[in-house]
């Protein structure tokens, strides 16, 4: 396994080491180079450690030490070193770090087969909540009033991330929801952030077609306006009472017999899903396609079987800029509901697959909570090029009730009591 972070980050990401290395270092004395310090921030989280104290108890051991120092070739700080660090170290020069790692694993071209219709990355954009105080924690914080009059001080971040249909969620950029300093009119929010992560988005990524696939909260003119001046595509989920003019239009449309139809048995269902579409549609200064797809799953049951269940009917909306025609309507319909992903295996593995993100890696430091947030990205990128390297792959069809937490339960075992004087000749691959 251990061979395996150096097999991925080799192949995949060469450079991460002279990219933290060149990071801007804010410190006049320095013990440890930039490079321990940020991927002492980052094992953290690569290892699944989920709070800085599970590290620093680890660093006791001089088996687990010895192991860090051979598999990761650094020294592993104490981690209110690296955390010192992160307090003062620019959130934008690590964001930029990230992205240019991205920006390598694109290069690379392995991605290319989960472009939809060939030619779009799909990048879910949707915010998250990250900390949550009772009291006032920076100048920055947004604030809610509840019912019983208490205030909650909060941050979340509104993200862009790369999904692909097998599960990989990539973060592309990620923007900070928070009020500026001094006094404001309206508290920031997820709409006007999407402005700004779009500036990044074109900023790191200038060339890269991509399709932004959104909830039902964005189908919007600024959106439809941003997109059309980056030449980018999106799938945008319409909910029942957004864009009245468009759902006017097609509300005939809906009543209609369907233009595509396909047919699909997973694991003992059958689904059916029907599309219908309306092309050109005007809306302010844009025409927009509407695509829907009515999907019906029937479990399948051996004949005879009286208890058989009610068919489950679904239906998916979304506004689109790409035409929809009889022959892509249903990989369209497949691209929008990617958008999933991001909740899915973006947020809920970062809050609940020992990334813990909502822990408060850094409470007094608004700069420091931004760059643990950045390395925690760093670290799941890193650690899906693992889960899915056939090495791990191999792990788990084997031993087929073994999860990914148990693996790492081991890995850490190994790391403590196995030294890496004795340690086994094993040479994984892929
Ligand atoms: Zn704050």
């Amino acid at each position: 396994m251990l061979v395996e972070y150096g097999n991925q980050i080799g192949r995949r990401l060469p450079d991460l080491l002279s990219l933290f290395s060149s990071c801007p270092d804010p410190r006049k004395r320095k013990e440890y180079r930039m490079e321990e310090i940020l991927m002492g921030g980052t094992s953290m989280f690569l290892l699944r450690q989920g709070s800085r104290n599970n590290l620093n108890n680890k660093r006791f051991e001089e088996t687990f030490m010895a192991n860090y120092a051979h598999y990761f070739g650094l020294r592993l700080p104490h981690q209110d070193t690296v955390s010192d660090v992160l307090n003062k170290v620019n959130p934008e020069d690590l964001e930029l770090v990230k992205a240019k790692l991205m920006s390598r694993l694109f290069e690379q071209k392995w991605l290319r087969p989960y472009r939809l219709l060939d030619n779009y990355y799909l990048v879910a954009v949707d915010a998250t909540g990250v900390v949550s105080f009772d009291k006032p924690h920076c100048a920055h914080c947004l604030t809610r009033k509840s019912k019983n009059g208490k205030v909650a001080y909060f941050h979340y971040v509104l993200e862009a991330k790369l999904v692909t249909a097998d599960g990989h969620c990539f973060s592309l950029a990620s923007e900070w929801v928070e009020n500026p300093c001094g006094s404001f009119d309206k508290q920031d929010c997820e709409r006007k952030a999407f402005v700004r992560l779009a500036g990044q988005l074109k900023k790191h990524y200038p060339r890269l077609p991509m399709c932004i696939l959104a909830d039902g909260l964005y189908p919007n003119n600024t959106v439809f306006d941003i997109c059309r001046t980056n030449n980018w595509k999106y799938i945008i989920v319409l909910q029942d009472k957004t864009l009245k003019s468009v759902q006017e239009e097609v509300d005939l449309v809906r009543l209609r017999k369907p233009m595509a139809e396909t047919y699909k048995v997973q694991n003992g269902t059958r689904i059916s899903s029907k599309y219908r579409f309306q092309t050109y549609i005007a809306y302010q200064k844009h025409k927009l396609h509407w695509l829907q797809c009515v999907e019906t799953k029937t479990k399948d049951v051996p004949k005879g079987d009286r208890n058989t269940t009610k068919p489950a009917e679904s239906n998916f909306e979304y506004v689109t800029n790409i035409e929809p025609d009889k022959e892509n309507a249903a990989r369209l319909a497949a691209g929008g509901r990617l958008r999933w992903k991001i909740e899915n295996e973006g947020f809920n593995t970062q809050k609940r697959g020992d990334y813990e993100l909502e822990h408060k890696y850094c409470r007094n430091s608004l700069t420091g909570l931004k760059n643990y947030y950045t390395l925690l990205q760093i670290a799941h990128m890193i650690n899906q090029l693992v889960e899915k390297s056939k090495f791990v792959m191999a792990i788990q069809k084997e031993h087929t009730k073994q999860t990914i937490r148990d693996i790492w339960i081991c890995l850490i075992a190994y790391m403590l009591f196995v030294h890496p004087k004795d340690k086994p000749q094993i040479q994984p691959s892929g």
